[in-house]
């Protein structure tokens, strides 16, 4: 499998490569070039978001937890429960990308829950964050529908770009090297992955 630089350039290449088709898109759909480029923005910001930071390798202690900083743990239980290149939890084109992203709005609410719940038992009460998450989120596509759609279609390419890569590395290395790329056994080095000894952390 190509390492995290690796799948770095291949979601950054594959993110330019579609900015015109998705701003040709828009633009016939609506006529209306600044919502065409508004929306080819978001498409690149989902897919790069998607492909760097909600990377399926997220399902093993990568290099991709480690830009959350702080916050790697969030990703923990996801690393624990899923294992590593599940088609269905993790390396897919469509189910595991969005997966992710419901995982990360569980885990935000789940923190918003309980940092309200231990404010309360010191007497600060704060409004119900989770609740006006959810409301925002299920607005979001209401008021603004194109917005929407073309940063989750980015999000969902971010996420089969990558996984595309996996597939072709691991299935397709015939069809590689038919095209005159050479692709070494070993992946030792799969996103700084280190099997028995604790990695140290980049932060
Ligand atoms: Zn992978």
């Amino acid at each position: 499998m190509p390492d995290a630089r690796t799948h770095d350039i291949i979601t950054m290449i594959s993110g330019v490569a579609l900015v015109l088709p998705v701003y040709n898109y828009v633009l016939t759909r609506t006529g209306e070039g600044q919502l065409a480029a508004v929306c080819t923005l978001l498409f690149v910001v989902g897919h790069c978001v998607s492909g760097m930071m909600f990377s399926p390798d997220l399902d093993l202690d990568s290099a991709i937890d480690d830009r959350w900083g702080v916050f790697f743990w969030i990703w923990r239980p996801y690393m624990w429960l899923v294992p590593h290149r599940s088609r269905w939890l993790s390396h897919g084109l469509l189910v595991p990308t969005l997966l992710r992203l419901l995982y990360f709005y569980a885990v935000v609410c789940l923190l918003l829950i309980v940092l309200s719940w231990c404010l309360a038992r010191l007497g600060v009460i704060l409004p119900n964050y989770h609740i006006q998450l959810t409301a925002y989120l299920r607005e979001l596509p209401v008021n603004n529908p194109q917005e929407t759609a073309v940063f989750m279609v980015g999000f969902i390419t971010g996420g089969a770009a990558h996984t595309i890569a996996d597939w072709l590395v691991t299935g397709g290395k015939r069809y590689l090297r038919a095209v005159g790329i050479r692709v070494g056994d070993r992946y030792k080095n799969h996103d700084r992955w280190q099997p028995q000894r604790r990695r140290v952390r980049a932060w």
